[in-house]
């Protein structure tokens, strides 16, 4: 058994203690997971691209038809997904009802949890939640968010096909404002960041895009400026973490010159995690 997968155990059981403390009786598991819990062990090498995002745009390898295996994840694997799945249920439920910042938990409309796929080896990072992500339930969905869409979009992938958290799961309150949002303190960001961890750790993405200066000294502990930190590789627990402008910023600064240093910053990240990249995608600044 790997490491990774024994540590993913452990937070499942951990969930599954939890949910037991509760008073939760039952979870679902199916058909297919207690098919493979009674099969023979089977160890079978876990290619990072059988995942659709790093297929996507690679022409199927031929396989042989075999109505028995072609479509079926090893045991190991299938357990490790349900796992997670399972783990992120546990966890979205536990986030959904925290009440840990008394004067967030008044204001919000709900709780932001991060929408996307959570197998994917891509995770999108940002501060917190504003209005429209507030009244949605998603985040990055105002005209930020409809930019960063355009910028996945732009590297082959989907909204869905990546996952985008923010750091604080409550959109931070504007005491004495009728409209706007404000950034959240670094105070209000250590509170909620167990919950980002406990995102990543399930999640183990194989690299993290953080987005503007506030999501950078949140999640990385780091003030130098987002204009010296972007284009190059941090890392936490062992991820990669790629700073990079913040999508609002882009909006306020139209410099053709910011929008080609965070397409580079994005070509890298698709490097990192062997997206394959077009002629057009790495020339699409000198094209325009
Ligand atoms: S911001 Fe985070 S820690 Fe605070 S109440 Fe919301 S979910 Fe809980």
């Amino acid at each position: 058994m790997s490491e990774a997968f024994r540590q993913l155990l452990d937070a499942t059981l951990q969930h599954m203690e939890a949910l037991k403390a509760a008073g939760t009786k039952y979870v679902p598991v199916s058909v297919e997971t207690l098919a493979a819990l009674s099969a023979p062990p089977r160890r079978l090498a876990v290619r990072p691209s059988a995942h659709p995002v790093l297929t996507a745009s690679r022409p199927a390898a031929p396989r042989p038809v075999d109505s028995s295996t072609s479509t079926i994840d090893s045991p190991e694997t299938l357990m490790k997904k349900e796992a997670k799945d399972a783990a992120l249920a546990a966890l979205r439920q536990s986030v959904l009802v925290c009440q840990k910042c008394p004067a967030l938990v008044k204001t919000r409309s709900q709780v932001v949890f991060g929408v996307g796929d959570i197998h994917s080896p891509l995770m999108f990072v940002g501060e917190a939640p504003g209005a429209d992500e507030d009244a949605q339930g998603e985040p990055f969905v105002g005209k930020a968010g409809q930019l960063l869409t355009k910028i996945i979009q732009a590297m082959g992938l989907s909204r869905d096909t990546v996952f985008i958290a923010n750091i604080l799961k409550c959109r931070p309150d504007t005491p004495g404002q009728t409209a706007g949002n404000r950034k959240p303190t670094l105070d209000e960001m250590k509170t909620c960041l167990p919950h980002l961890l406990a995102q990543i750790d399930i999640m183990e993405p194989r690299v993290i895009v953080a987005l503007g200066a506030t999501a950078v000294a949140g999640l990385l502990g780091l003030t130098t400026g987002i204009t010296k930190l972007r284009g190059h590789f941090q890392t936490f627990r062992g991820i990669p973490v790629m700073p990079t402008y913040h999508p609002a910023y882009l909006l306020r600064n139209q410099a053709l010159a910011v929008k080609r240093e965070v397409w580079e910053d994005m070509l890298q990240v698709m490097e990192k995690i062997g997206l394959p990249i077009s002629k057009k995608q790495r020339n699409f600044f000198l094209a325009h």
